[in-house]
Parts: structure tokens; C-alpha cells; sequence
């Protein structure tokens, strides 16, 4: 097939914040350096040869977060970042914080706000309007940004890589040419930046590749988020809760948030660990029972659902970092493993690293050698940074609860008064799809949770609030290698956990003439990648829909 090519310097594929930091920065360090290359008669380098992909349907669309940010990586990109932001997207700096222990019908205040959970000097944001805000300072730079356009493979060359090929537009549900198709392009770039959030498809591919995986596989927790509007005088603005124990099984990793934003507006949620046991747990049902605790309905209930939606952490830390740097390429933000699970933060880290990663291609393009030899300064840049004191500390600290809360809290306070080592140091662990009990015996089918239509809804009412909207006449993008396995090893084995770990409804077993059959709902996908993850063969391959396509995260 005949594409059209484009040539950049620097390609960054995601617009979240840690591609939108990187871009942002480095079309500052060009303006700079023109400045005196003018002056000086060295060359000169362009803005307009930075180019972002984002694959939603504007920039912030799919944009999913708590979201209580630590500033400081805001403040080393945007110094009064305050005063400069838009109403909404720094909604309120965080006034109090407590952290709270559930039982079903109780809560049990921590006296002390244990120090991970302390929030003082931070701020109640909305992601999707920082990315808005973001992009559009990255834009005025003459970067170009194009939304709405997926990375769909990756271009490799020598040992690395040297762009992507985006997605075909116009195409029907087998595989035909619509009357619209629009060939993807050939985007070729000295530097590519992987900037796609968790379980980046592309990154995916380039770490399977190139064997990039850290001491540790990357491992995982789905986050499941409603935004409400409460009654008023319900929570203060800036108030931010987070809690353990119900209804998260001690043999599990996960807990919840309350965060009191302006106007009564509450962020709330549940985070699960994917390296559960259960293969018929349902994390969705769970964050469903969650709002049922009468601490969380006593500030929510009476009020209204505005939005809804779901998305993946990477929570391994620095043991489950990858190599960051082939010839050509660098990875940065959630798909470099740049988040710290003991805080759940991840914003201010991705932002960090995408400045530490312009910086290094800013030198690359200079000395004109992009080689994974000089990228290799990305690397050498995160260990001299703040990023690898934070990592550093809690690098067990995700693993530890792989045996369970109690163990998890024990090992979590001897890292914290050892600077992370613990008892164990490294703590190897393997994927969470390896983890699940075979259902021996136990019934195929359980009792799905249906909601009361106020403070508890089915998935189907969830998605609706996610704004998801996907083409519908084209190749599903989640690729079932045997579908057969689904029907019959999956069903005795595993009960079909597809159908209950996704938070949208996209999977079913529908029976047809008597047998079994996996049926994919594609359009319902909110793009949270726990199928890739989670699925106990490793048979499903999250691919790009066309761009556009996927949730639309207003105001998250
Ligand atoms: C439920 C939840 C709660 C959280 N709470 C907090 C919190 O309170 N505080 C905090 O600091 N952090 C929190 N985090 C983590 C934080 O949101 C992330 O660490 C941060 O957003 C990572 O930024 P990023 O730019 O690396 O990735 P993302 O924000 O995920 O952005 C990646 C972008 O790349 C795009 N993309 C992906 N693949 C492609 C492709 N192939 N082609 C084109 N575009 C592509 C995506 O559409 C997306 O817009 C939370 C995360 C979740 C899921």
C-alpha cells in the first residue's frame, strides 16, 4: 500500500501528560537555542518538526486520574503554573487529608494520616483540562499536534526504531475499503517518544522486541473512577480521603479514594491490583458496592453521576522499569513505569520525565546523533533526579502485597523505616495473569450486580457515562488469537474472567445452538487495557480502533 511519508525530528506518540511535558519543553529549548544560533551561525532547529499524536478525540479525552497531584513537576515545567492555569483544571489545593480503614458497615479514622497518604501542599485536579491546557501552550509553540490519530505499529531500524505507521481510516468491519479510507501515514522521526500511558500498545511491541523488561514485569492495578455532583455541604473542596479494607478481599491489593473538588463535585474510586486469585472477581461490582459504605454514601447519595470511566496504573516502580532508550527511541510517563504506586502519583513523575527526556534529545539533535549510545543520557538523567529517590524508596513496595494486605502492611513499614529494602531486596515477581486459581469445581456463572439506578449502576449506565463512542463498522481492535480457547479451556479452567475483570461491558459468552461463544462489544471499550493485561492466555491484543474512537473523559 502506497502511504504518504512525513519526516519529523522528534515524533512523541501520546498526548498525556508526560509527551505533552516532553514536547513543551523541548520546543523551549529550541527557541532558546535559535536565539543564540542566530547570533553564533550554528544551525538552527524547528518546533514545527516536533509532532504528537493522540489517538483521542481532542486532547484530555482520555485522560483518566484521581486526581491529586504533587506539584513538583508541574512547578519545574511552569513555574506559576497557579496563576497561569485555567479555571478547573487546578481545581482546589488540597486542606485536609485522612486515610480511613472499612469494614462493610464501619470506618476506623487512622489517628495519623499514615505519610504516603499525607496530601498537605498538593492539589485536586482535573487531568483531562491540564492535558487541554497543556496541549494548547505546546501548540502555540508550533509543535504540531494531531488528534484523532492512533500510532498503529512502529517502524523499526537497525536495533531501534524510527517512527510509526498510523492507523487506516475508512475501513469496514472485515477488513474492506470504505469509501472514505485514507491510508495511515508513514511518520518517520530521528526520535520517537512512547508516550502512551499504560500498556501501550506500540510499547508492548518495542519492549517484546527488543527484550527491554525490567528485573520485574510490569505489573498492574485497574482503577475504576465516577465523578459526582453531591448535595450541597456534603464534602469540603480540597478534602481528600483514601481508604483500605472493604470491600477489597484481604488477599488482594487495592483500596478507594473520596476527593472534595469546587461546585460539590466528588472524585471517587476504587483501585484493584490485577494479580488477583479469583477469576470471577469483578472490580467493577466491587467499586459499585464501595459507594453502599455509609461513609461514602452519606456524601454522595441524593446526588447526581456526571461522569464515569476506567483506566490501568503501572504499578511495578523502578523494578519494573524497562530499558527507556533503543537507537532512536525513548519511553517516558506510565509506559516507562514512571508512578509511584505507594502514593498513587503519577502525573508529576510523568511530567518529570518527559522534561529529562527533552532534554536528552535536545543534545541528541545537536550533536546529530540519536543512537541508543547517546539516549542513553535519558537513563542517566532519571538516576541524578528526584524520580529515583521517590522510586527508589518504595521499589518493594507493590510486591509485598502480592501475599495479601497484612502482609503487605508489615513489609510496607519495614521498607519505610529501611529506605525501601525490607526483608527481601530485589522482590522478583512474575505477571498478574499468572496468579488466577483454577475455578475447581466452583459454579461457571455468578450473580451479576445489577445497581439501584441511583447510587449503584450496571456497567452498560457506567459506559454511557464514559462518553465512549467508537465507528462501528470497522475491525474490532481487540484481537482474539483462538477464539476457540475461549470457548472451552477458558470456560472450564477459568470461567471466562473477560466477562468480570472488564470494567465496560465489552465481553460475553452468549450461547448459540448449544455452544458456547465469546462476543466482543468493541464499541463499549473504554481503552483501560485490563483485557491485554488480565486475560490468563495472553491471547487478547489491544489494537488502536481508528482515532477518535474510545472514551471522552470531560472534566476527569
Ligand atoms: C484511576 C486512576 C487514578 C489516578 N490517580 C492519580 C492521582 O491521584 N495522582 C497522580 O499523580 N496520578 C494518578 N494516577 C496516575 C496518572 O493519571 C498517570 O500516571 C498519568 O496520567 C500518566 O501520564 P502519561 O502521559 O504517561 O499517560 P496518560 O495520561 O495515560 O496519557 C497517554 C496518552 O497517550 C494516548 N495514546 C496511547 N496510545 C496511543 C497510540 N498508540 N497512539 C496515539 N495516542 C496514544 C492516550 O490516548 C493518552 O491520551 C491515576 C491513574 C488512574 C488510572
Amino acid at each position: 500500500m502506497e502511504r504518504e511519508r512525513l519526516d519529523a525530528d522528534v515524533l512523541i506518540v501520546g498526548a498525556g501528560p508526560a509527551g505533552l511535558a516532553c514536547a513543551l519543553h523541548l520546543a523551549r529549548l529550541i527557541e532558546q537555542h535559535n536565539k543564540s544560533a542566530a547570533a553564533g551561525g550554528a544551525t538552527e532547529l524547528s518546533t514545527e518538526n516536533i509532532y504528537v499524536l493522540e489517538k483521542g478525540r481532542e486532547l484530555g479525552a482520555h485522560q483518566l486520574s484521581g486526581a491529586v497531584m504533587d506539584p513538583r513537576g508541574l512547578a519545574e515545567l511552569i513555574p506559576d503554573f497557579e496563576r497561569a492555569a485555567p479555571a478547573g483544571a487546578i481545581d482546589t489545593p488540597v486542606t485536609d487529608d485522612a486515610a480511613y480503614f472499612f469494614t462493610e458497615k464501619s470506618s476506623l479514622k487512622f489517628p495519623i494520616t499514615p505519610p504516603p497518604l499525607k496530601n498537605h501542599g498538593n492539589y485536586v485536579v482535573s487531568l483531562s483540562k491540564l492535558v487541554k491546557w497543556l496541549g494548547g501552550l505546546v501548540e502555540q509553540k508550533g509543535v504540531n499536534v494531531f488528534t484523532q490519530f492512533a500510532g498503529a505499529s512502529l517502524l523499526y531500524e537497525g536495533d531501534g526504531i524510527a517512527g510509526v505507521i498510523t492507523e487506516d481510516k475508512g475501513v469496514d468491519k472485515d477488513g474492506k475499503p470504505k469509501s472514505n479510507f485514507t491510508p495511515g501515514y508513514e511518520l518517520r522521526a530521528k526520535v520517537t517518544v512512547l508516550a502512551e500511558g499504560p500498556r501501550g500498545s506500540l510499547t508492548k511491541q518495542l519492549v517484546s522486541k527488543y527484550k527491554l523488561d525490567g528485573l520485574n514485569p510490569q505489573v498492574y492495578s485497574i482503577g475504576i473512577k465516577e465523578l459526582w455532583e453531591a448535595p450541597p455541604g456534603c464534602i469540603q473542596p480540597g478534602f481528600v480521603a483514601h481508604t483500605m479494607g472493604w470491600p477489597v478481599p484481604f488477599d488482594m491489593y487495592g483500596g478507594g479514594w473520596v476527593y472534595g473538588l469546587q461546585d460539590n463535585r466528588v472524585s471517587l474510586g476504587l483501585v484493584i491490583g490485577l494479580e488477583y486469585h479469583d477469576p470471577q472477581f469483578d472490580p467493577h461490582d466491587a467499586f459499585q458496592r464501595y459507594k453502599t459504605h455509609p461513609f461514602v454514601r452519606r456524601i454522595i447519595e441524593g446526588g447526581k453521576l456526571v461522569r464515569y470511566g476506567a483506566k490501568t496504573i503501572p504499578a511495578g516502580g523502578w523494578y519494573s522499569m524497562p530499558r527507556n532508550y533503543v537507537d532512536g527511541g525513548l519511553v517516558i510517563g506510565d509506559s516507562g513505569s514512571f508512578l509511584n504506586a505507594q502514593r498513587l502519583k503519577g502525573i508529576g513523575m510523568g511530567i518529570k520525565s518527559g522534561m529529562l527526556a527533552a532534554e536528552t534529545i535536545f543534545e541528541a539533535l545537536k550533536a546529530g546523533d540519536t543512537s541508543a549510545a547517546k539516549l542513553a543520557a535519558f537513563k542517566q538523567k532519571v538516576d541524578a533526579s528526584w524520580i529515583k529517590k521517590e522510586l527508589w524508596e518504595t521499589r518493594n513496595f507493590h510486591q509485598a502485597f502480592q501475599g495479601g494486605f497484612w502482609s503487605g502492611m508489615f513489609h510496607a513499614g519495614l521498607q519505610f523505616i529501611s529506605g525501601g529494602r525490607g526483608l527481601k531486596d530485589p522482590w522478583r515477581v512474575g505477571p498478574g495473569h499468572e496468579r488466577y486459581h483454577k475455578l475447581n469445581g466452583k459454579p461457571l456463572e455468578v450473580e451479576r450486580f445489577k445497581g439501584d439506578g441511583k447510587l449503584t449502576f450496571d456497567r452498560l449506565t457506567d459506559v454511557y457515562h464514559s462518553g465512549t463512542r467508537h465507528e462501528e463498522d470497522q475491525p474490532c481492535h481487540l484481537v482474539v488469537a483462538d477464539t476457540n480457547i475461549c470457548a472451552d479451556r477458558c470456560t472450564r479452567e477459568f470461567g471466562n474472567p473477560c466477562q468480570y475483570f472488564c470494567p465496560a461491558a465489552v465481553y460475553e459468552m452468549a450461547e448459540e445452538k448449544g455452544q458456547r461463544r465469546l462476543k466482543i462489544n468493541f464499541s463499549n471499550c473504554v481503552h483501560c487495557k485490563t483485557c491485554d493485561i488480565m486475560d490468563p492466555y495472553q491471547i487478547i491484543d489491544w489494537v488502536v480502533p481508528e482515532g477518535g474512537g474510545g472514551p471522552n473523559y470531560e472534566g476527569m
